[in-house]
């Protein structure tokens, strides 16, 4: 996979944990999960979003510089456009869950909420931040490449 795409997909996988966390719907806290971004909040406001989305865009970044040499420059033009648009676009995108079902999302998080239960954990998702190539667990979720064997770490659905 070219490594721009790679980033990209940890992005989205970023995003879903840490929207699902703000809507609690994960078992972790958004507390909690804020933590593991290195930002201290209790409750998904808007700047709590927006500083989490933050401090993804500045490791994924600093990532990005590190493979962009091996990946499509396309792909890593598009990357940067992504990452200049992320931090305000989290923020918003739990507004306009929480805030109603304006834009139609009700019946989609309805339908997660319904296959995690599912699956048998409350209607709770646990994520782990995980190495996808020697399972490796990192405690900070602002960990891009695996400290241990250098695979790709991001947010992996496991048991409720
Ligand atoms: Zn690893």
């Amino acid at each position: 996979m070219d490594p721009a795409d790679a980033l990209a997909q940890k992005l989205d996988a970023h995003r879903r944990h840490v929207l699902d966390a703000a809507a609690g719907k994960e078992a972790d806290s958004f507390g909690a999960t804020a933590a593991t971004y290195g930002v201290t909040a209790s409750s998904p406001t808007p700047e709590a979003l927006t500083a989490i989305g933050e401090a993804i865009v500045a490791h994924c970044s600093e990532a990005l510089t590190q493979v962009q040499g091996q990946a499509d420059p396309r792909r890593v033009t598009f990357l940067r456009g992504r990452l200049e648009r992320y931090a305000s676009e989290l923020a918003q995108a739990h507004q306009a869950t929480s805030g109603g079902s304006k834009l139609g999302l009700g019946s989609i998080f309805a339908n997660a909420t319904a296959h995690a239960g599912w699956t048998g954990g409350h209607g709770k998702v646990r994520r782990v931040i995980r190495c996808h190539r020697c399972g490796a667990a990192q405690e900070q979720a602002l960990v891009f490449v695996c400290s241990y064997c250098g695979g790709s770490v991001f947010p992996t659905e496991e048991k409720a």
